[in-house]
Parts: C-alpha cells; sequence; structure tokens
C-alpha cells in the first residue's frame, strides 16, 4: 500500500514520463527517474510559500518545459534539479557525480549568486550576467530559467503584495522581452498577461470582462471574414488551418495606453492566423494575394517577415484587411515550420539542430548577442540598461551603400548604425547622409533608409551623442571612448602639475589641491587635473593661494614638520625588516663603504629594485631604506641631517619585494575581477587587494610582491588599461 503522499509523487512522475513520451525524440527514463527521486529527497522538508509541498514546484516548472519548450532528457533532469543546489545541502559537486557534467553546468547557471551585495540592484546584475554568461556556453540554462519564471508568476497569488509587484515588474521588463528575443512566443505572452494582472488589476479585470463580453460578437464577425477565406483557398488547394485569434490581454492594454484609446477603438482586437502546410515559404504570398482579392487590404501594414526574418528568427506575413463595416483586422499568414519556430523559437532550432546537427544562424546570433552584451558591460546600473535596450522588440531595416542589410532597432540614429558597422567607423563618424542627403547624426532612420556614415579621422565620440544613441552597443562605446578620454587629460594634467609643483619644493597634497581650487567649481582632484590640462585653471594661481595661506600661518607649518618627522622616525622603527632567510644569500642592497650593515625597508614607501633610493642611518646603527622621493626623506629637517648615506641595489638578488598601487576607477560589474586576472596572468604574487566603492567610482589598494620596479611599471601599465580604471599609482603610507 502507498501512502497518500507516495502516491501522490507517484502520479507527478508519471505525469512527467508521459509528457517525456510524446515530446521528446529519445530519453534515458532512468536518469529521470533518478533526477525526480532526488528532487524529491532533497526537497522533502521544504514547502512553498502557499503551503504546498516544494517538490511540486521543480515538477511543474518541468511539465511547463516538456510542454512549452521541450528539448532533452539532460534538460528535463536540470528542470528537476533546479533549485536543489540552492534551497537544499546538495551541491554542484554531489550533481556532477551523480548526473554529469552538463547537467551539473545548467545547474549551477540556475543558482542564484551567493554573498554579499551592498545593494539589490547590483546583486540582481550580477545574477543576470551570470545567467548570460552561462548561457553561451549552455543555452538551456535560459530556457529552463524562463520555466522557472512562468511557474513562479502562475503561483505569485502566495506571496506578499511588495514582493509581488517587484517580481511581476522584473517580470514584464525583462523575462518577458527576454523570452521574446528567444522567439518564445507563447511564453511570452504568458509572462506579460500576468505581470499585467499584478501590476494594474483593475485594468486586468476589466480587460477580462471585456473581451469576455464582447467575445461572441467578435468570433461572429470574425466567422463572416473567414468564410470566404476558406473558401478561395480550399478552391486553390492549400491545405490550411485557420483561425481567429484574440490580441492577448497586454497587447490591448499597451495600445490603449500608448494611442489614448479606448477598448472599442482598438481595431486590432480582431486578428485571424492561417497556417499553411507546405514547405514553400511562396505558398504564404499565394495566399496573401488570394485573400486581398476579397478583402482590400492596408497597403502600409504589410509586412514581409518571410523574406526578412526578425533577428530573433520569426517568419510570418503580416497584413491588415479591411473587412465587413469597414472594420481592420489583422491576418498572419505563415508556414506549418515557421509556426513552431514562432512559437517555441531557439528551442525549435535547438531541435532541429540537434537533429541535423549543423551551425543554427538563429542560435548562433543569439549567442553573439550575448556575448557582446558581457563584453560591453561596465556598472552594474549600465549593465542593466544594456541588458533591457537589447530587448527591443520594434526593428527597422537599413542599408549600406553597398546594399547590406542591417537590423536595427526602431529610433535608431546614424550613430548607432556607424557603431553597428564598425567601432572606428563610430568614433570617427562626423555626419550621415541618408538616401542620398546629409542629415544630422541625431536624425531617426527608418525601415529601408539607405545610410552612408562620414568620417574624420580627428573626430571623437562626443557626450551628447550618448543621447542620441539608442543600442547598448554604441552607447557604452561611445561611454568608454570619453572615459578614455578623460583618462588621458587627468594623466596629461598630472604631469602638468608635477612639473609646477616641483619647482616650489613643497608638497601639496590632494585633497589641499582641491581645497584651494574648490572656487573653479573643483571637487575631486581627478576634476582638476583635467581642468588643468584644458587649461580652464591655473595651475601657479593654485600653488599661490597654497604658498600664500602656508605662509600666514608659518609656525603651525614648523610643528607640522616635526609631527612629521617623528611620525616618520616611529614609523621607521617598525618598518618591515627584509627576511633574513632570502636575504643571507645575497645581500640586495650595496651602502657605500660599508660591508655587512643590517638594513630594513621603509614601509612608507616600499622600495623595489630599480627605484632611486636612499639609507637612512636610525638610531640603532642600521640603515632604513627608502625610496629618494618617499615623502619622509624629502622632509626639510633630513635632508639637512647627516643621516643620509647613498645606497645602491645589488644586481641579480632573488628577493621578492612588497609593493602597494592605489586605483581608482569607476566600479563596474566584475572590476575586482578583472583586476585579479590581470594581475594573475602577470604572473605576480597577490598579498592583499582592497577595493571600496562609492557613489559608482571605486578607490582600492593592491599590495603585490615583484621582483623589480619594471616588472611593477609593466603592471601598473596593464591595470591602466583595464577599462573604467582612471588613475593606478605606486603608493606611500603618507
Ligand atoms: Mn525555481
Amino acid at each position: 500500500m502507498l501512502t497518500q503522499i507516495e502516491e501522490d509523487h507517484y502520479i507527478k512522475l508519471n505525469e512527467i514520463l508521459e509528457l517525456c513520451r510524446t515530446k521528446l525524440l529519445r530519453y534515458d527514463e532512468n536518469l529521470i527517474k533518478k533526477a525526480f527521486f532526488l528532487c524529491y529527497r532533497a526537497h522533502s522538508q521544504d514547502r512553498r510559500a502557499s503551503g504546498e509541498p516544494f517538490f511540486y514546484h521543480p515538477v511543474e516548472v518541468t511539465k511547463i518545459l516538456l510542454t512549452e519548450i521541450p528539448l532533452d532528457d539532460i534538460s528535463v533532469v536540470a528542470a528537476l534539479l533546479h533549485d536543489v543546489v540552492e534551497d537544499t545541502d546538495y551541491t554542484i559537486e554531489d550533481l556532477r557525480d551523480e548526473f554529469g557534467e552538463e547537467v551539473a553546468g545548467i545547474v549551477a547557471g540556475l543558482t542564484k549568486i551567493s554573498g554579499i551585495f551592498d545593494n539589490r540592484e547590483i546583486k540582481e546584475a550580477e545574477t543576470f550576467r551570470k545567467m548570460l554568461l552561462s548561457m553561451i556556453h549552455d543555452i538551456r540554462v535560459i530556457l529552463i530559467k524562463f520555466c522557472d519564471r512562468l511557474h513562479n508568476m502562475r503561483t505569485l497569488d502566495a506571496l506578499p503584495a511588495h514582493r509581488q509587484m517587484r517580481i511581476a515588474i522584473e517580470t514584464r521588463d525583462i523575462y518577458a522581452p527576454f523570452a521574446h528575443r528567444f522567439g518564445l512566443g507563447r511564453i511570452k505572452v504568458e509572462l506579460e498577461n500576468l505581470s499585467l494582472k499584478y501590476i494594474d488589476r483593475e485594468a486586468f479585470d476589466y480587460l477580462i470582462e471585456q473581451l469576455k463580453m464582447t467575445r461572441k460578437e467578435r468570433e461572429d464577425y470574425l466567422e463572416k471574414v473567414m468564410m470566404p477565406i476558406r473558401s478561395v483557398l480550399r478552391a486553390h488547394q492549400f491545405q490550411y488551418d485557420i483561425t481567429g485569434r484574440p490580441k492577448h490581454i497586454y497587447s490591448i492594454y499597451k495600445k490603449m495606453r500608448t494611442r489614448q484609446k479606448s477598448f472599442d477603438e482598438i481595431f486590432d482586437l480582431y486578428g485571424i492566423r492561417i497556417i499553411i502546410d507546405s514547405e514553400s515559404p511562396s505558398d504564404c504570398f499565394a495566399a496573401y494575394g488570394h485573400i486581398t482579392q476579397i478583402f482590400p487590404p492596408v497597403p502600409e501594414r504589410f509586412k514581409d517577415y518571410v523574406s526578412v526574418p526578425k533577428n530573433n528568427g520569426y517568419q510570418s506575413l503580416h497584413t491588415t484587411i479591411i473587412g465587413p463595416l469597414g472594420k481592420m483586422i489583422e491576418v498572419q499568414i505563415r508556414t506549418k515550420q515557421m509556426h513552431e519556430f514562432a512559437e517555441t523559437g531557439v528551442a525549435a532550432h535547438w531541435r532541429y539542430k540537434e537533429k541535423v546537427s549543423k551551425r543554427d544562424v538563429v542560435i548562433d546570433q543569439l549567442l553573439k548577442w550575448a556575448r557582446e552584451l558581457i563584453e560591453e558591460s561596465d556598472t552594474a546600473a549600465s549593465f542593466m540598461e544594456g541588458f533591457k535596450l537589447n530587448l527591443y522588440q520594434d526593428e527597422i531595416y537599413i542599408f549600406t551603400p553597398r546594399g547590406d542589410m542591417k537590423v536595427m532597432p526602431r529610433n535608431a540614429t546614424p550613430i548607432d548604425f556607424a557603431f553597428e558597422i564598425h567601432t572606428e567607423v563610430g568614433t570617427h563618424c562626423i555626419g550621415a547622409k541618408v538616401n542620398g542627403k546629409i542629415v544630422s547624426l541625431n536624425t531617426r532612420l527608418k525601415s529601408g533608409d539607405q545610410v552612408e556614415i562620414i568620417t574624420s579621422k580627428n573626430q571623437r565620440p562626443k557626450p551628447d551623442w550618448d543621447k542620441y544613441a539608442v543600442t547598448h552597443k554604441a552607447k557604452a562605446k561611445i561611454r568608454q571612448a570619453i572615459n578614455e578620454e578623460r583618462r588621458k587629460q587627468i594623466e596629461e594634467g598630472k604631469s602638468i602639475w608635477n612639473k609646477l609643483a616641483s619647482k616650489t619644493k613643497t608638497i601639496i597634497s590632494e585633497s589641499d589641491i582641491v581645497k584651494f581650487s574648490r572656487k573653479h567649481g573643483i571637487n575631486t582632484p581627478a576634476d582638476f587635473f583635467k581642468a588643468l590640462a584644458n587649461q580652464q585653471v591655473n595651475g601657479d594661481d593654485i600653488i599661490k593661494a597654497f604658498l600664500n595661506k602656508k605662509h600666514e600661518k608659518n609656525g603651525k607649518t614648523e610643528v607640522d614638520i616635526n609631527k612629521d618627522y617623528n611620525q616618520f622616525l616611529a614609523d621607521a622603527r617598525d618598518a618591515v625588516l627584509p627576511d633574513i632567510k632570502e636575504t643571507s644569500k645575497k645581500s640586495a642592497i650595496v651602502v657605500e663603504g660599508l660591508e655587512n650593515i643590517n638594513y630594513s625597508y621603509g614601509k612608507c614607501c616600499n622600495p623595489v629594485p630599480g627605484d632611486d633610493i636612499i639609507g637612512f642611518v636610525t638610531a640603532s646603527g642600521s640603515i632604513r631604506i627608502h625610496r629618494r622621493n618617499c615623502k619622509n626623506i624629502t622632509n626639510e629637517k633630513i635632508m639637512k641631517s647627516e643621516k643620509l648615506v647613498n645606497v645602491s641595489w645589488q644586481k641579480g638578488s632573488s628577493d621578492q619585494f612588497m609593493a602597494g598601487v592605489h586605483i581608482k576607477g569607476e566600479d563596474r560589474i566584475g572590476i575586482t575581477n578583472t583586476i585579479t586576472q590581470v594581475i594573475l596572468k602577470s604572473d605576480i604574487n597577490i598579498r592583499g587587494i582592497s577595493l571600496n566603492a562609492k557613489d559608482g567610482l571605486f578607490d582600492g589598494h593592491l599590495v603585490v610582491f615583484v621582483k623589480n620596479v619594471m616588472v611593477l611599471n609593466k603592471l601598473v601599465e596593464k591595470l591602466k588599461r583595464v577599462s573604467g580604471v582612471f588613475s593606478v599609482e605606486r603608493f606611500t603610507n603618507d
């Protein structure tokens, strides 16, 4: 005898196996059973917010997958196990041992990023980014994610209202358009409708009611249109299927909103779809020809997605005809295969690819799209923006002067088009010719436009381009170029400043620079250097202002120097002694006129072979090695004392030296990771790294071990090239 619970889960297992039987070409039943029981065991203690046993959720997700996007047994197993790692004690390794690399990889991609993130947006962005990355390895990750989200939306009632709203908005803004990008027509529609239900319940209920009330009338009307169409198609020996279809609620809602119309005024309520049982796309055009013999078409509403498929692979003929009583009816005509692709999108392509084992253009395009999105993303905010921008629904077709076609989002400008052709064309574009006429760069392009970009070697991206661009690619490249430009100007300003400041023989700290240039509207050292490079401030004025101030409180300055000196001595006393074991092999330092003398390195400036150095004789008679430009050494009092000795580096020492680097930049997604990668690739040991982010900027300290200053400089140069990094400098403990 089975208990109620056991009976219950056997029913569920059989539902899944039954779906496998009808939906999959082949599958390993034992593997699926094994996954089912593991899923059941792992979640046996958990319940959903609704109070149901938790394992109902993965079971339902699996059923959605098999119904909507049936792929293969591996994806069924992964769907059953998708929450096991996130919510139970099982690990990815456990799954790898039990089910192999593929399943483990998919589940890993579906597991939320753990760890501490300051804010939810960044965590969200990192989670999406991770999902895209895993999708590049295995597209099944994202397809299962859609099913997971769909089931969560179907059962959203159980959650508290504020979470319902957040999840519904995320579904509307990200998952639904994302599903559309994958050509998953049916899932997209359900996600949109469900999100509306939680975002605007009143409108949702109203529309449901209206559709119900007008159904009979609508069906009668559509019947009057379909009847003559049926007979003309039959007369021409077409095998076909014709259905009247109501527009889905969310799209009616959107139309009412954007066109400010009432329910009755939305003509697209009437739609029919004709699916032709034919291998030949030209039959769609033939059918179109016959239908428009009966009902006149609205010419500007003809769309040929058969010859030119949408980016997501969608193919169909769209037209609007004028029916009885002058009502407009949207008609879609497509072949059976086109229909399958329209409903299950990338899944159909995936199956097709498996069957004939060849590359599939639509899948390749998707992967390219995901890859670009990841490569171009910078900050968390901009990543999400790019993510959303890339989910555009409306596309236009633009032609190069040679007649090559590019698919662009609606509202694209010549700037977007230029960057679409090539980054170099984008960064140097000064104007464009559209259909032979010169236009400004912010002109909105229209489908069919032929666009020629005019470039100039001296052109650089302008900040306002960001406003004209609509594609993420263009926006990201523009910002990158502007940041690069900014970084260059800061460097230039710094070298101007160093020359000016060195004449004064005084050290002016960056905070003093800001203090004395604040009246010029400058708030950060970087702003100051940039302004200096652009000749918007006069460096000499700032120095004068600083020196005057210093003069005013001269007595105090004296005290400061004493304080610095004492502090220096205190620091020097506990400076790091070099590792005796290593240095005993061969001394790394030669002290002028002396042999076998004890020495150590000032931890204030961490000298590294190749640095210009000087020795300071301490009270105990040993020598402390400092960099010659160390702030503590350049102190007047010390300069005058007789405690300095000349020292130099011994050639061929194998010691490793500690050096500190100070990095500043924009707080971009994954920046820590990129920086760490750069260091690891340079084969340099990291002792410590700390990055602090605030207001979109980060400030980081990095301590590494290097052999000499050349290795260190090389690292600094590499770090400067990391996108988002403004400045990289060795630091001293001041
Ligand atoms: Mn789930």
